[in-house]
């Protein structure tokens, strides 16, 4: 048989698996809609994707290395504790109850940030790096922390939820239910949230005009792509705020990088030369520290289903 592992992303919408080689290629992959509306269903509907790949492939889908990623806090155990974007699979025991319906040993489970970061460590924008954060910009801001050549993961698997670092002091309500996190600030939403208010305020009379008052992230990034100052202004703000959570990170930390991912890739153009510009100023002791890298991630969409199957080759 040939030595591939497979590797499944749960996402809200999506969940993406992978057959991977040793060497980090994909062979083939499915995407189906993910259903995280209950516990069971989660566990249900990822049995019957990976079951469907393994036929597809001939593989044996009681033994084959099997990792899945999943958003939020995911417990040593495999069990998903408090997912804020995925509510409905909070509480659902992943590695066990994939386990027992496809009668495995044993199946690796993390949370999706932090599997990205293994893949953009071994074939991406962090190769030959062994002390840098990957951050993944979408609905919300998610986290993998790898320092000293290990990916950290806490007492009970929970390091690395770096979007609900605190910012600012009882600002915008998170989906986590605290208040200030840094994912409000930095985020498809908190975009779609800033140009709204400049519209109504009666501050973004170029905005307005073209999208009206219901305007998306997506509008600001095509305005901001047509060279719409009031939409650059609104990016730059966002570039300040992922800067100075990643400052925030490095003097934690002291990494060497930032690898920036995620569904939020479409503003990397604008985003990520603002949040370097801004960083330096931000960064203690600049000049001692040296250089903090931000880099685009190279692995795409990807990169979650590709750790995944990576985690589950190595720690299986
Ligand atoms: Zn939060």
């Amino acid at each position: 048989m040939i030595d591939v592992a497979l590797g499944v992303d749960v996402g809200g919408t999506k969940s993406l698996a992978v057959v991977l080689d040793a060497t980090g290629h994909v062979l083939d992959e499915s995407r189906v809609a993910s259903h995280a509306e209950s516990p069971d269903a989660l566990v249900e509907a990822l049995s019957r994707q990976i079951r469907q790949l393994c036929e597809v492939h001939d593989l044996d889908v009681s033994t084959i290395p099997l990792g899945v990623g999943v958003a939020g806090m995911v417990a040593i155990d495999g069990r998903v504790a408090f997912s804020p974007h995925l509510p409905g699979a909070s509480g659902a025991q992943v590695a066990s109850g994939l386990c027992a319906s496809l009668a495995r040993q044993s199946t690796v489970v993390d949370n999706d940030a932090n599997l990205a970061a293994l893949a953009e460590g071994r074939w991406g924008a962090a190769r030959g790096e062994s002390h840098y954060v990957m951050v993944t910009l979408g609905t919300g801001i998610g986290g993998g922390i790898f320092t000293e050549s290990t990916l950290r993961r806490g007492a009970h698997g929970f390091a690395g939820e770096i979007g609900h670092m605190s910012v600012v002091a009882r600002g915008e309500r998170c989906a986590c239910g605290a208040r200030g996190c840094w994912e409000r600030y930095v985020s498809g939403d908190a975009l779609t949230r800033r140009a709204r208010e400049e519209v109504a305020a009666g501050r973004a009379a170029l905005l307005a005009a073209r999208y009206g008052p219901a305007l998306t992230s997506e509008d600001v990034a095509a305005a901001a792509d047509a060279h719409v100052p009031e939409a650059r202004a609104l990016l730059d703000e966002m570039g300040w705020w992922l800067a100075a959570g990643l400052a925030n990170l490095a003097a934690i930390l002291d990494v060497s990088c930032f690898v920036v991912g995620g569904g939020l890739s479409a503003l990397a153009n604008h985003l990520l030369p603002a949040t370097r510009g801004h960083l330096d100023g931000l960064l203690e002791g600049r000049a001692a520290r040296g250089e903090v890298e931000v880099r685009d991630a190279v692995l795409g969409a990807r990169a979650g289903a590709m750790g995944a199957a990576l985690a589950a080759r190595e720690r299986s």
